[in-house]
């Protein structure tokens, strides 16, 4: 298939580009370097072996996504474009609902003026609220989130629910991730907050970096086994391969519009993922507990028997291997990307 990748420079989309890849399929990238280094094509092309096509176009812009899809004639578009911080998006609440639902718009509007039928959404775990039993089923509603960012999520979903609704012909899968991790096993692809990160894995490999000094753990008195909250982290290159699953799944879906989520499956505490992280480094790293983040639930995990049975997908990279790929990743490139392109000399004032 040929699939225009909207967001396709991130951390998600790029290893699903390189899944994609992998698999035969036809890519074509549609991002506006908005939250990504433009240096991740020049490592896709290097993991790839070729070029990758891109399209640098912010999607909220409706009339040059269109000439982006017009151009691209993709047969499937696979959407991860999307501002994701939740911390921000309490603060700037219009900023997310437009970026998240105008880019959604957009894309929506030219799929339909140049007949493409197939989406693959990503979605969160956030759907799903504080109230939702564990393991999260994916049949639960109502689906309500607890920030503006996740509030995105939901309202995406419905939208893309009543787009299938009016046109029975759509095949979109609301794909809700748990907590993505890892990174390429190459060490070349990897997640590369900009700013202090927010999320746990990408904080802990900093301060392996030393970029940080020590990771603040939010809270050890929660009614967990060693008092830590448990997730459920998965690695990204089992997520990038779901995409795949489910992209290749659509053809045989039976309605317009079907949620799976891709999890692991399985709870792990923050203590855990810490020590592994520590394990893989060999040596330990600093922490100290401090209060509970508010907000934070203390446990849940995935149901994952839906995309077991119906993709035929599931997570096979465990901790270790998700500790030691961020570790890879994060000791070969303490800074992340690079801030140019390869063959790119911004100091170099032309005469
Ligand atoms: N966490 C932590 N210290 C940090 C960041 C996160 O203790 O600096 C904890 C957080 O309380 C949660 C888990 O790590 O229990 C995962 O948090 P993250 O922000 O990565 O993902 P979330 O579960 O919020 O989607």
């Amino acid at each position: 298939m040929r699939v225009l990748v909207a967001g396709g420079a991130g951390y998600i989309g790029s290893h699903t580009v390189l899944a994609l890849l992998a698999r035969g399929h036809d890519v074509v990238v549609a991002d506006d370097f908005s939250n990504a280094r433009p240096s991740v094509m020049d490592r896709l092309a290097e993991l790839a072996g070729r070029p990758v096509a891109l399209e640098e176009v912010d999607l909220t812009d409706e009339a040059r996504t269109e000439e982006v899809v017009a151009r691209s004639e993709p047969d499937a578009v696979i959407h991860f474009a999307g501002l994701k911080a939740v911390g921000e998006s309490v603060r700037e609440p219009l900023a997310y609902y437009r970026t998240n639902l105008d880019a959604t718009f957009s894309l929506l509007t030219a799929m339909r003026t140049h007949d493409v039928r197939r989406l693959v959404f990503s979605s969160s775990a956030t759907v799903y609220g504080d109230h939702a039993p564990v393991p999260y089923p994916e049949s639960y509603e109502p689906l309500a989130a607890a920030s503006p960012y996740g509030r995105t999520k939901v309202m995406i979903e419905q939208v893309l629910t009543d787009v299938g609704l009016a046109d029975p012909d759509l095949r979109i899968a609301l794909l809700r991730y748990f907590n993505p991790v890892g990174a390429h096993a190459s060490g070349r692809l990897g997640e590369d907050p900009q700013g202090v990160p927010n999320n746990l894995v990408p904080y802990v490999a900093q301060v392996a970096v030393g970029r940080r000094d020590r990771l603040q753990i939010y809270g050890d008195d929660y009614d967990t086994p060693d008092g830590t909250c448990l997730r459920d982290y998965i690695h990204v290159e089992d997520l990038a391969e779901g995409h795949v699953a489910a992209l290749e799944h659509l053809e045989a879906m039976a309605t317009p519009v079907r949620a799976f989520n891709l999890g692991s499956g399985r709870g792990t505490s923050v203590r855990e993922l810490f020590d592994a992280f520590c394990a893989a480094v060999g040596r330990p790293l600093e922490a100290e507990v401090v209060g509970r983040r508010p907000g934070d639930l203390p446990a849940y995990w995935a149901d994952v028997t839906r995309a077991a049975d119906e993709l035929g997908w599931r997570a096979t990279r465990g901790l270790e291997e998700m500790v030691a790929d961020v570790w890879r990743w994060q000791s070969a490139n303490p800074d992340g990307y690079p801030r140019e392109r390869a063959g790119q000399h911004p100091d170099v004032t032309p005469a």
